[in-house]
């Protein structure tokens, strides 16, 4: 211990930061004092660990809302990258004609030429069958498809009510409008109109067709009343 040590008083001092050049001079060469300003008091340390508890009260809200997000963040991530997969396996499959005879093409025994000499059906026939294509307006296929449908499938009224019904609620088309030709003829009557010009009006009055949702469906039934009675 060095002859003049400092006193509380002027530990203090120092510790806020004041005190005389004699006292700063003696705490840096003397161990004893300068062990006692580095010292941390009990009272020091009570306040010093209710600070960080405030501080930690204070901070703790942010934290847990920081947390919250970056679980949230997650959990997008995670969503984005898992569930859609996981979502279009549990979907219910809604098979079409033209995916069941795909899949019948891919086994060992079909192929698109044996399939349609076995069906007795031109083989673009069978073809547009397997891109879903259909003659829904005129029903001009339906035996066809009836024939393709007998040659494959053990139930083949089964595939025409699932996957071809399926198909040709998509398909376009509709019911031939039979209104107003007769308006038509005879308002294309009158002089200067062309026979050329009048038949092609009566053409494409002919051929208009109705593709409402409802005229659509009822070509399906009717397309598909026509297959069924094929089988
Ligand atoms: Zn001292």
């Amino acid at each position: 211990m060095m002859d003049n040590c400092l006193s509380s008083i002027e530990l203090i001092e120092l510790r806020q930061g004041g005190g005389s050049l004699a006292s700063r001079d003696h705490a840096r060469v003397c161990r004893r004092c300068s062990a006692l300003l580095g010292a941390v008091t009990p009272r020091v340390l009570e306040r010093q660990t209710a600070l960080f508890a405030s501080l930690r009260e204070d901070t703790q809200p942010i934290q847990r809302l920081i947390e919250n997000k970056m679980a949230a963040e997650k959990a997008v991530s995670k969503s984005r990258s898992e569930v859609p997969p996981v979502r279009s396996r549990t979907r219910t499959r809604t098979i079409l004609l033209g995916q069941y005879l795909g899949e019948a093409l891919g086994k060992e025994e079909w192929d698109l030429g044996s399939l349609a000499e076995q069906a007795q059906v031109p083989t673009s026939l069978l073809s547009a069958f397997c891109n879903d294509v259909f003659d829904l307006t005129h029903r001009s296929d339906t035996e066809a498809v009836a024939k393709v449908l007998t040659a494959l499938a053990d139930d083949p009224e089964e595939i025409a009510r699932g996957p071809l019904w399926e198909s040709l609620l998509r398909t376009p088309g509709g019911m031939i409008e039979a209104t107003g030709t007769t308006e038509m003829v005879a308002g294309s009557s009158f002089a200067g109109v062309s026979e050329a010009s009048r038949e092609s009006d009566l053409f494409r009055d002919q051929v208009e067709i109705d593709e409402s949702e409802t005229a659509r469906k009822q070509a399906a039934e009717l397309y598909l009343a026509d297959v069924l009675a094929a089988l």
